[in-house]
């Protein structure tokens, strides 16, 4: 029988260490070897998932194929390996303990009484091998949130535990990412920290197998045989993660590390089979040297925290990349923008971008900033909400419908050009209710966005509860703004574009979602080289 292998990332010291970027690195690192891997996030908070939480808790919401609402480590992980993820590769507490208890009331634990250990960790256990022996995979590499010795992650700690007696050594391993600071004011790298976050671990019963250090001066011999001693691992297994410019070069900096070499020896595989990152190390190389820069706007009321954004942000590296140049992306506050203000904020971009959102706050800076890239031709991205923003506006200064907005800003709008979509009006629970996940679209020919796709039927990721009111279509169209892309089933606009315009697409979906670092999204690239083209104009 095939055997699936499991590889447990867990942290100490701190969080924001970077757990995902590894994981996704190592993972990289096999799948160019040819191995079959997936890596699975195992959330320890309370929320059956992310998709209720304010941006600015837990940063964007990435949503899968199959309409989950997810980490945006997910993000990260597909955007390495080239690869979907579903609703099974992201586990929250929340999850598992709603699971547990609909079987209590279900009566499948009659007579007992339902506990933590072993219910709790039964259940964690069962996810994490499901997604293993789903798909036949080679190797699980599961990266468990938190930091060891948070009381919220020992139900998670103690399920590898068990597993990794019950899978045996060569079928699992534990790779512990600490941080090493340097203490400037002494001139040393401290190893402290790691050696009490690696005794937290075995306080719970677990050995790490492979240290990850995270610093940000190199370690040197001294440091890796210290650790290597007071942490019970093999020097190989000792690994320097240093800081980068870019995530794209950490897999590989493990590659030189050796990382993927010590997890081969230890899950019993080959080492010294052909690896082939070639594509990769092409990418890097044309994203250290870009050619050029170009400034993108982006409008939105997450501004404060980049990760609220993250996946828009790769994807115009992604699509720098194609163009061989750099996008420089500012992110503003859309509270801030007015008309009065709006020319002196944005005067400097080649391109605008407004983005996702929800509720009030920022829209009449967003609907400001849509005008004016309107009116000076400047090329201009709207996703999901900023589509929306785009309609509104010109529904407002192009057909006169003055009150024109969205029922989801004022109930009462005499002219809703956007509304609730027809399957959300019964909808009451906020929880996983939104429109979600993947959608076929079909394309105009003779539109921006078929010259970028180069297919008429696409299928793109969806989070939204209001849509593009086909009563106003008419007017829009013969007023020059176009649907160029429509669900084929419901006739839900999903592009809409100004044809008159330099490059102008407004998208009810997510292109984000779908950018990676080997096939870069053709709307961004699209937008970046409508950019890259105004950029070069006098003006
Ligand atoms: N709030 C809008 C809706 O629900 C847009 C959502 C979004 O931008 N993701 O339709």
């Amino acid at each position: 029988m095939h055997q699936t292998k499991y590889i447990f990332v867990t942290g100490g010291v701190t969080s924001s260490l970077g757990k995902g970027i590894i994981s996704a690195s190592l993972a990289k690192l096999l799948q160019a070897r040819g191995y079959r891997v997936t890596i699975q996030k195992l959330d320890p908070y309370l929320n059956v998932d992310p998709g209720t939480l304010n941006p600015y808790e837990h940063g964007e919401c990435f949503v899968t194929e199959d309409g989950a609402e997810t980490d945006l480590d997910l993000g990260h992980y597909e955007r390495f390996l080239n690869a979907c993820t579903t609703q099974a590769n992201n586990v929250t507490t929340g999850r598992i303990y709603q699971s547990v208890i609909n079987k209590e009331r279900k009566g499948e634990f009659l007579g007992k009484t339902v506990q933590v250990i072993p219910h709790i960790t039964d259940e964690i256990k069962y996810r994490i091998k499901l997604l293993g022996s789903k798909k036949n995979f080679d190797v699980v590499i599961t990266e468990i949130g938190g930091t060891v010795g948070d009381i919220e992650s020992l139900p998670y700690i103690e399920a590898v535990r068990q597993l990794k007696y019950e899978l045996g050594s060569t079928n699992s391993l534990v790779i512990h990412l600490t941080l090493v600071p340097y203490l400037a004011a002494a001139g040393e790298l401290k190893t402290k920290p790691t050696q009490h976050s690696v005794k937290a671990l075995l306080e719970a019963g677990v050995q790490p197998d492979i240290l990850v250090l995270r610093t940000e001066k190199s370690l040197g011999g001294d440091i890796r045989s210290k650790v290597a001693r007071f942490c019970n691992v093999e020097q190989d297994s000792v690994i320097e993660s240093i800081d980068v410019s870019s995530i794209y070069e950490v897999p590989m900096l493990m590659q030189k590390e050796g990382l993927d070499r010590t997890v081969l020896r230890k899950l019993g595989y080959p080492q010294n089979g052909e690896i082939k990152m070639d594509e990769w190390v092409d990418f890097v190389d044309k994203l250290k040297n870009p050619e050029t820069e170009i400034t993108v706007m982006l409008i939105g009321k997450y501004t404060s925290l980049p990760d609220a954004y993250k996946s828009i942000s790769e994807a115009f590296i992604h699509a720098g990349v194609a163009h061989r140049i750099k996008v420089r992306l500012k992110m503003i506050n859309a509270e801030k923008i007015d008309a009065e203000n709006v020319s002196r904020q944005l005067g400097e971009a080649h391109g605008i971008l407004v983005a996702p959102g929800f509720g009030e706050r920022g829209m009449d800076g967003k609907i400001a900033s849509v005008k004016y890239a309107r009116e000076n031709n400047i090329p201009f991205l709207g996703i999901c909400l900023g589509m929306q923003c785009s309609v509104i506006e010109f529904a407002r200064n192009v057909l006169g419908l003055k009150e024109a907005n969205s029922t989801e800003i004022n109930l009462k709008t005499p002219e809703p050009v956007i509304d609730l979509m027809e399957e959300q009006k019964y909808v009451i629970d906020k929880g996983g209710t939104m429109r979600l996940g993947g959608y076929p679209c079909i394309l105009k020919k003779n539109s921006k966005v078929y010259e970028a796709y180069k297919i008429n039927e696409i299928s793109e990721r969806h989070r939204h509860r209001y849509e593009l009111n086909n009563k106003y279509l008419d007017q829009l169209e013969s007023n020059g703004m176009t649907a160029t892309g429509c669900n084929p089933e419901t006739n839900l606009v999903e592009i809409i574009e100004i044809p008159s315009h330099r490059w102008f697409v407004g998208v009810q979906f997510h292109p984000e979602y779908k950018s990676t670092v080997l096939n870069p999204h053709p709307i961004f690239v699209s937008f970046v080289g409508a950019a890259l083209k105004y950029s070069k104009i006098e003006k």
